[in-house]
């Protein structure tokens, strides 16, 4: 018997009719014969609202209480799926992350899976049971609840679906696969049939949420089959899959902004040997991710440097360079939430000159400034003005003909 493993995203648990939809689908994929664990999200908007209750008590609550709280919104989901199987006659037994025993690292709200015990699951298994985990979270060593970052029931189902060497991960959410720029945003968007692991992490990394970057990232390390697919719609999806020489590559597989980033600036530093090592140091200590840098070229002994992280991490870096500044007696340090990060990725990239200039030229054309940019072997990334990101990406997605690429 196959064995799958199936994430279900927060909008598609959102109500209970929709937790009813779902179990429908798990009824289809049992009667298929198919041995089922299923990974859950809190119901949408619920992690969000827990977040904020916890914000009216306090602006910087303890991130082990932050974590206990908004392991909350699975445990409520594993349970209501679990009630509507056996209400459908289906053997169903709900599990949080501590039960199961995903151990994680002590990064609260950021932990990374150590290692998950699979033995009640394969034992529920060859009981005929399908197995309810709760996404999103793990426990550490000393049994304190941790998540995984947002989004991250994607690599619960990655994670679960790697250690049981299931057939598939399919991650069921509420668009029809990944495409090549956010439907909801390019409305001209189409479905990718197949897009390289290389890609898929490039895109999410810079913001397309479809799927979250580590359990990509994972899902390509430990060669777990990895399926977009959404639960409102039957369909194929989209296949996650390795490049392979026969396939035919588009030059760019799809594009993707990412609104939440933010820019912070320390301006007037005396420019001598170690400024980014100073600067950027503490902020790797804070366990903030740091992604693009730009270090001007100095003048009067003086110089800049900038760089962005996710806009939820301005605070604590400002924060954490507030005595930084002093001590390299820099002029000031500044923060800025009004960007926008648009990123253009496809493996054809590689054989292929001129896909900048294309891009520079799409956007010079629509008068869009940009402000800093940073290339990989497969992206190229440009920041620019949050109020023209939507302008960016159609301008873009015309410019390269990606309404051609896709299947619808
Ligand atoms: P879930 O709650 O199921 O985890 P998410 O909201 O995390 O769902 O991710 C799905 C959303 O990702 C879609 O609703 C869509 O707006 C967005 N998205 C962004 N970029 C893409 C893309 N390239 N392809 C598909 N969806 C995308
Ligand atoms: N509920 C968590 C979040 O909102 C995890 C997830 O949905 O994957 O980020
Ligand atoms: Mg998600």
């Amino acid at each position: 018997m196959p064995l799958i493993v199936e994430k279900y995203g927060g909008t598609s648990v959102g109500s209970i009719e929709r937790i009813q939809a779902v179990a429908h689908n798990i009824v289809q994929s049992v009667k298929r014969d198919e041995k089922i664990v299923v990974v859950v999200s809190a119901m949408s908007g619920e992690t969000n609202r827990l977040l904020g209750l916890a914000k009216e008590l306090e602006t910087r609550p303890s991130e082990r209480e932050i974590d206990v709280l908004i392991s909350t919104g699975e445990q409520v989901t594993i349970a209501l799926l679990s009630i509507a199987l056996q209400a459908r006659n289906i053997d169903a037994k709900s599990y949080t992350g501590s039960q199961i025993r995903i151990l994680t690292n002590q990064i609260h709200g950021q932990a990374r899976i150590l290692e998950v015990d699979c033995e009640k699951v394969r034992s529920d298994l060859d009981r005929g049971r399908v197995v309810v985990v709760a996404g999103f979270q793990g426990v550490d060593r000393d049994n304190n609840i941790t998540t995984l970052g947002r989004g991250g029931s994607d690599i619960t189902a990655v994670a679960m679906a790697a250690a049981l060497k299931a057939d598939e991960c399919r991650i069921y959410t509420d668009v029809e696969g990944v495409y090549t720029a956010d439907p909801r945003v390019v409305p001209e968007a189409t479905r990718l049939d197949r897009i390289t692991f290389e890609e898929m992490l490039e895109l999410s990394g810079a913001g397309a949420k479809v799927l979250q970057t580590r359990s990509v990232e994972f899902a390509g390390k430990y060669n777990v089959p990895l399926r977009v697919l959404s639960s409102f719609q039957p369909g194929p999806g989209t296949l996650i899959t390795y490049e392979e020489q026969s396939m035919e590559q588009p030059l760019i597989s799809g594009i993707t902004a990412n609104l939440d980033e933010a820019k912070v600036t320390v301006r007037g530093v005396p420019d001598k040997p170690g400024i980014a090592y100073n600067i950027l140091g503490p902020i790797s200590k804070a366990h903030v991710n740091v992604d693009m840098i730009v270090q001007n070229i100095g003048s009067n002994g003086l110089t800049d440097l900038t760089f962005t992280v996710a806009g939820a991490d301005l605070d604590k870096s400002i924060e954490v360079l507030q005595p930084v500044v002093k001590e390299l007696e820099a002029e000031a340090i500044v923060g800025d939430t009004d960007l926008a990060k648009i990123s253009i990725v496809g493996v054809g990239m590689r054989s292929h000159a001129g896909i900048a200039t294309t891009m520079f030229e799409a956007l010079a054309n629509k008068l869009i400034n940009i402000q800093m940019i940073s290339t990989s072997e497969i992206k190229i990334s440009v920041t620019i003005d949050k109020e023209y990101a939507e302008l960016a990406l159609r301008t873009l997605h015309k410019a390269f003909n990606l309404e051609h690429v896709g299947s619808e």
